[in-house]
Order: structure tokens, then C-alpha cells, then sequence
């Protein structure tokens, strides 16, 4: 989708400082950071929110989910601990509808979060 920015971002149309990619997942640093590590997992493909998976996509939500978790531990936050987060729709304060998992590290994480 032309106008999405998160499509862009992963066709390399708009800058990110990316940290992984393959065929299916773009990794890049959140632009506002709420930890000292703030990674985004997207999909290549779009998809607009959770409630827009379908049945075959859960292969793909699993790549994701397995992908942040070896980031945070080549990034040394396997055995302190890290959190991954996919907000969906206004109640969860999703703001770019694409979707995207968050990878947050690095500093003690509140819960129940706000
Ligand atoms: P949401 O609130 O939808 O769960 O998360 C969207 C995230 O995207 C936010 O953490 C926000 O900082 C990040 N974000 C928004 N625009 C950009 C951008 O242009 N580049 C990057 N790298 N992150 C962005
Ligand atoms: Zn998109």
C-alpha cells in the first residue's frame, strides 16, 4: 500500500536504521524510543491490524514473534528479560496501521502497563 508507512519504510522508500531483514520481516528502530532497545517487527505484506489476519498468516505472526526474540538475545537481554507488545485499535493506542511487534528492552517495564 503506496500511502502506508510502514509499506514504505520496508521497500526502503522512507529511511529507518533497519536492524534485520529477510523475505517476509523488516526489524527497525522505533523513531521514539521508550527503552534503551525499541525495535518494530513488520511484515512486508501489509496488514492493517490484528483483526485482519487471517487463518495462513499464523506462520507469519510466529516469525515475528520468534525474530524479536533473537534480537533481544544477540542484543544480551535474553536472561534479564524483554517484552514484545502488538497494539490493536484506538483502546491499545495503535497509531500506524500496519502491523507491528514491539521489542522493548533494557530498562525495568512497568505492569500492568498504562
Ligand atoms: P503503535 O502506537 O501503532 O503501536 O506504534 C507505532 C510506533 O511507530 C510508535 O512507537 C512510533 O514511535 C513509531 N513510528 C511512527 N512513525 C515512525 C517512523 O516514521 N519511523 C520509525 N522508525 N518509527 C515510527
Ligand atoms: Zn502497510
Amino acid at each position: 500500500m503506496s500511502s502506508c508507512l510502514f509499506c514504505r519504510i520496508a521497500a526502503a522508500e522512507i529511511p529507518a536504521k533497519v536492524v534485520y531483514q529477510d523475505a517476509d520481516l523488516v526489524v527497525f528502530e522505533d523513531i521514539n524510543p521508550q527503552a534503551p532497545l525499541h525495535c518494530l517487527v513488520i511484515p512486508r505484506r501489509h496488514v492493517a491490524t490484528l483483526n485482519d489476519l487471517s487463518p495462513d498468516d499464523a506462520t507469519l505472526v510466529g516469525q515475528m514473534q520468534y525474530r524479536a526474540a533473537q534480537i533481544a538475545r544477540e542484543r544480551g537481554y535474553a536472561e534479564g528479560g524483554y517484552r514484545t507488545v502488538m497494539n490493536c485499535n484506538a483502546d491499545a493506542g495503535q497509531t500506524v496501521f500496519h502491523i507491528h511487534l514491539h521489542l522493548l528492552a533494557g530498562r525495568r517495564l512497568g505492569w500492568p502497563p498504562g
